[in-house]
């Protein structure tokens, strides 16, 4: 080949990175940032810091531990302590009533977002700043050129993604407080955002922005089938998004059908933009309303992605942490497509994304970009339950530095953002996997204290305790009590629910007796009742089914503990697990059951009340 005819073939192909071939030159210019930003690793954490410090050295917070006017890292480590949610509360409240002054930022707070994790019993309310929207969309303008480097041709379809808002409150202050997805999909980096052809979505963006799920499902959903062949990928934030949609299709399509074969959408879409974006695309097509009847007539849904989206090269979805619970259920219903974990992201800051998106989601390595935010590490150890910190006793903890980080090691992340956050424990424990360049790479290994997830709901051993003590007083009438009990979320069924396992104990004799099955019913919605806002809200929402009640015959719980102490349990510490994952002791516990009972209705929530 001529050395023109190279240089344009070279040209056509894309630049090579050290990444890999880029599929245009956007991308490479995003891949060399990446290789740049991670290169520089430490660099780049101490020119954030400093950055940071010089911003905010002069709001309140960081005056008060003596930083006003400091900017190096060392006189930051030593000044500054390490704090939790809790610790902030005073200054968070005081912004959210409307104290305008610099408290955490010199920056103007413009809006909280609204974490999923609860600090006692309310969604954790993150200040944020305006200019962490850049932050943030510069993180996702890096996702797709790390995807097309595996998967050519993502240009020539569309993506299917489920994508939601929810409806926001505002604080006495009158900031608004919002999920940082609702968030961003709000902003005009989402709305207004320039034509990509790597990035075309079949929803409209319309549909996403509806805060009533059904309307905003309905629409995605039919769109996604309009377009079916042209789909390429199909995603949602987390695994059990995805879920939620493919039951939403079980449930509707004869609607959904219905629809396509008239060209007409359901008059319960009533949403004008809806309606006016979704006529744009909406036109009858018998052929296609039979082709959905017949494949979701079928009585197996097994492989129904790929039936009905018969592009899709895999799934944009993230199953690490606690949605690894659901890959079993996505590979039945994709047929074994790979599920892509893109990245990594948090309401306080949005940490890094994952250079090798289509490996095994057991191996998934995010990679921390250095430009997000200050990141230091607290030393974990496994065998200890609690990071280092987390305990009374023992001395004051040792951060490290990023660049630091141990392979092999698990650490908890702990972050300083410009919105104001300074060393501030997120919760995460990752495990370092590796190094991109200079940057480490970590695995995502739980979420502290996380005992039951379904969605973004994360309760812990606490409330769980405080839900089971609450419905055992229903028991008590009964000379009834409950012996032990322990929990498991149940993702086999969509939407995933709570189980709770109870051994009673019934007193015998006089006025002693088991309790009837309505008894039960109540204890289940009693114990929804005691737990968390972003449950009862989720629950409210159809995004986690109701809580069970398996009560269990005496004497399974000692089982339980034989069973642990055959595999090295030792006696004298054995403590019933408050939460159990692990198959066999699921299948013991399962074949004990005498009853089974389902909350049987939704408990209160609104967004205003506790
Ligand atoms: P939120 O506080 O609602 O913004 O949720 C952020 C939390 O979700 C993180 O701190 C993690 O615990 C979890 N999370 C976010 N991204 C991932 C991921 N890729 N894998 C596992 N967990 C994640």
């Amino acid at each position: 080949m001529a050395p023109t005819e190279a240089a344009a073939a070279a040209a056509a192909k894309g630049r090579v990175t050290a990444l890999g071939v880029a599929a245009c030159e956007r991308d490479a210019e995003k891949l060399e940032f990446i290789e740049e930003k991670t290169k520089n690793f430490d660099a780049e954490q101490a020119r954030v810091l400093a950055e940071i410090l010089a911003r905010n050295g002069g709001a309140e917070y960081l005056r008060r531990h003596g930083m006003e006017g400091r900017t190096d890292r060392a006189a930051f480590k030593a000044r500054v302590p390490v704090v939790t949610y809790e610790d902030l509360r005073p200054e968070i409240e005081r912004i959210a009533n409307g104290d305008r002054s610099s408290i955490i930022s010199s920056h103007p707070i413009t809006e909280f977002l609204t974490s999923s994790g609860t600090s006692a019993g309310e969604r954790k309310l993150m200040p944020t700043i305006e200019d962490e929207l850049n932050r943030r969309q510069m993180l996702y303008s890096l996702l797709m050129p790390v995807m097309n480097l595996y998967v050519p041709g993502l240009d020539k379809g569309k993506g299917l993604y489920f994508l939601f808002i929810k409806s926001e409150t505002k604080t006495p202050g009158g900031l608004p407080a919002r999920p940082v997805l609702t968030s961003y999909y709000k902003s005009d980096h989402f709305k207004h955002r320039p034509y990509d052809p790597y990035n075309v979505y079949t929803s409209p963006t319309a549909a996403i922005l509806c805060t009533d799920s059904f309307q905003s499902m309905y629409a995605q959903m039919l769109c996604g089938l309009l377009a079916r062949t042209e789909v390429l990928r199909v995603g949602a934030v987390f695994a059990s998004g995805l879920l939620r949609a493919i039951r939403f299709l079980q449930l509707h399509w004869k609607e959904l059908a219905h629809d396509i074969r008239t060209g007409t959408l359901s008059a319960r879409v009533t949403e004008p933009s809806i309606r006016a974006a979704v006529a744009e695309v909406l036109a009858p097509d018998g052929g296609l309303a039979d082709f959905v009847e017949v494949e979701c007539a079928k009585d197996s849904w097994e492989g129904v992605i790929t039936r009905v989206w018969p592009n899709t090269k895999y799934l944009d979805v993230i199953v690490t942490g606690a949605m690894a619970q659901y890959i079993p259920t996505l590979r039945y219903y994709s047929g074994g497509l790979p599920m892509a974990c893109t990245m990594y992201a948090s309401s306080e800051c949005y940490f890094g994304l994952n250079l090798r998106p289509m490996c095994d989601p057991s191996e998934v390595s995010y990679t921390i970009m250095p430009n997000m935010g200050y990141f230091e590490l607290l030393p974990h150890d496994p065998a200890a339950g609690e990071p280092a910190a987390g305990r009374d006793d023992g001395p004051p903890p040792r951060l490290v530095d990023l660049a630091d980080a141990e392979v092999g090691k698990e650490y908890e992340l702990v972050i300083t953002t410009y919105a104001g956050l300074c060393r501030y424990r997120v919760g995460d424990i990752l495990q370092v996997t590796g190094f991109h360049n200079a940057a480490p790479q970590f695995r995502f290994v739980r979420r502290k204290n996380v005992l039951l997830s379904i969605d973004s709901d994360k309760t812990d051993e606490a409330e769980l305790q405080a839900a089971v003590e609450r419905a055992a007083a229903l028991l008590a009438p009964y000379g009834a009590g409950i012996v032990e009990y322990t929990s498991q979320a149940d993702a086999a069924t969509i939407p995933g629910h709570y189980v709770v396992y109870w051994e009673l104990m019934v007193r015998e004799g006089a006025g002693g007796r088991m309790p009837e099955a309505a008894v039960f019913e109540r204890c289940c919605l009693e114990m929804e009742e005691a737990l968390n806002s972003v449950y009862r809200q989720l629950r409210n929402g159809d995004a986690i089914g109701p809580l069970e009640i398996r009560v269990v015959r005496g004497g399974t719980f000692e089982e339980v503990m034989d069973y642990a102490i055959s595999r090295g349990a030792s006696i004298n510490q054995y403590k019933a697990p408050r939460c159990v994952s692990f198959g066999p002791i699921i299948e013991l516990l399962n074949s004990r059951v005498l009853s089974k009972h389902f909350s049987p209705a939704c408990p209160k929530f609104s967004p205003h009340r506790k």
